[in-house]
């Protein structure tokens, strides 16, 4: 029998909204102003000053970080039936807004270094289908990818690079931050990222004239003129300016939660030290993660039985073993939030038609994580004694 332990009172989040008090006082601002509305200075002010910590020099504030990523394929004039390759181990909205546009996702595989997209995989697509124009570039749970290598191979095929950053808000690579690394790039404010406005996103770019595209499509695509007069297609998709408040408020405590964040990640990998598991690696040469979840990876030896199917999955208790399944049972019966890893795109049903390339034949190193991997309870609020409790708990997974 494995140990029991006694359930959490107050339940342990993945990653819930850590508030701080200047988002009540914007919200206030936009009601007692009455800009309530997808106008205000709440909305201008979120602009400039995330413009100011990407070094990025566009941005429009949107709905969603969904919303960023479809004008960002719109803006990168993905047509209908135009493949393009995208992160595969990544949540969904990744790569849907290629679908909106009636392009087609190509999955490209996952390296281990960095859990991101494999460059290698990469070049090998590109030999495949040499006329791709557009790359979709996830950082997965804040961990940059290999960026330099993934660049010098879309400019050797002339693609557009569009970064999915809405996990990885106050990453770097190189000193850059992520949000100012690819050629459009979008960030989320959903409520579990590491900037909240409950919800939200913003897409950036250096070019002037693509953020005015953006601002026209994202509200309804009008002309400049005394009538609603309509030359294309337009979108209901700017952030609200009490949404916004939420954000601008948030915006400052960027640091303080990166920092706390990180410390979290240090604690499980010191927790973990003697343990058959490793954290979710980074490229600490190059890159400075903003450490969103901590994740492990269980090592191939100390993996139990696991079956899953489409809807539901199954273990096989082992001494001195476990999976990611027994792990996330264990810690939902304590009252705790664990997730598996971004189930990969060419793993679901929705895609299992669209094209998979690895860097080698009958590779799959994305089926591979996240077999054995999963996220860990990562919340800001979280405090040492609780997770402790976490590390213990996992740990007595593996007695
Ligand atoms: C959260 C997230 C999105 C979507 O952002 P929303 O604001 O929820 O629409 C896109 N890509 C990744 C990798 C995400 O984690």
């Amino acid at each position: 029998m494995k140990k029991h332990f006694a359930p959490f009172e107050k339940k342990i989040w993945l990653a819930s909204p850590t508030m701080h008090g200047p988002e009540m006082k914007y919200m206030q601002e936009a009601f007692d102003t009455n800009w309530m509305s997808t106008v205000g200075e709440n909305i201008n002010q979120v602009e400039k000053q995330v413009c100011e910590l990407t070094g990025c020099g566009y941005s429009v504030a949107l709905s969603s970080g969904t919303s960023a990523l479809h004008m960002a394929v719109k803006l990168a004039g993905v047509k209908a039936g135009e493949k393009v390759f995208c992160t595969d181990m990544t949540f969904s909205a990744t790569v849907n807004p290629v679908v909106y546009e009636g392009g087609e996702p190509v999955f490209i595989d996952t390296e281990y270094d960095t859990w991101n997209m494999d460059p290698q995989a990469l070049e090998r697509a590109f030999e495949m289908y040499p006329d791709v124009k557009t790359v979709v570039l996830a950082h997965l749970y804040g961990t940059p990818a290999r960026f330099d290598e993934i660049r010098r191979i879309c400019d050797e095929h002339n693609a557009v690079i569009i970064e999915d950053a809405a996990e990885s808000m106050g990453a770097s690579y190189r000193g850059v931050q992520t949000g100012n690394l690819g050629d459009i790039n979008a960030i989320s404010f959903n409520g579990n990222k590491i900037i909240t406005g409950s919800s939200g996103g913003i897409l950036l770019t250096k070019s002037e004239e693509a953020a005015a595209k953006v601002r026209k499509w994202s509200t309804q695509s009008r002309e400049p003129a005394p009538w609603y007069q309509h030359e294309e297609v337009g979108y209901n998709y700017r952030m609200s300016n009490v949404i916004a408040g939420v954000v601008r408020g948030q915006l400052p405590y960027l640091k303080e939660h990166i920092a706390k964040k990180k410390a979290i990640y240090e604690r499980y990998r010191d927790g973990f030290k003697d343990l058959t598991v490793r954290m979710n690696p980074f490229d600490g040469e190059n890159s400075e993660p903003n450490y969103w979840l901590s994740c492990i990876i269980i090592d191939e030896e100390a993996m139990c039985r696991q079956e899953r199917g489409d809807l539901k999955a199954n273990y096989a208790s082992e001494r001195g073993k476990s999976c990611p399944t027994e792990i996330l049972k264990t810690l939902a019966e304590c009252n705790a939030e664990g997730r598996p890893i971004w189930k990969p795109m060419h793993m679901q049903p929705l895609y299992s038609e669209n094209g998979f390339v690895s860097s080698e034949t009958g590779r799959d190193n994305g089926a591979d994580i996240f077999r054995r991997g999963l996220c860990l309870p990562s919340d800001n609020k979280m405090t040492e004694a609780e997770q402790d409790k976490i590390i213990e708990i996992v740990k007595s997974c593996f007695i």
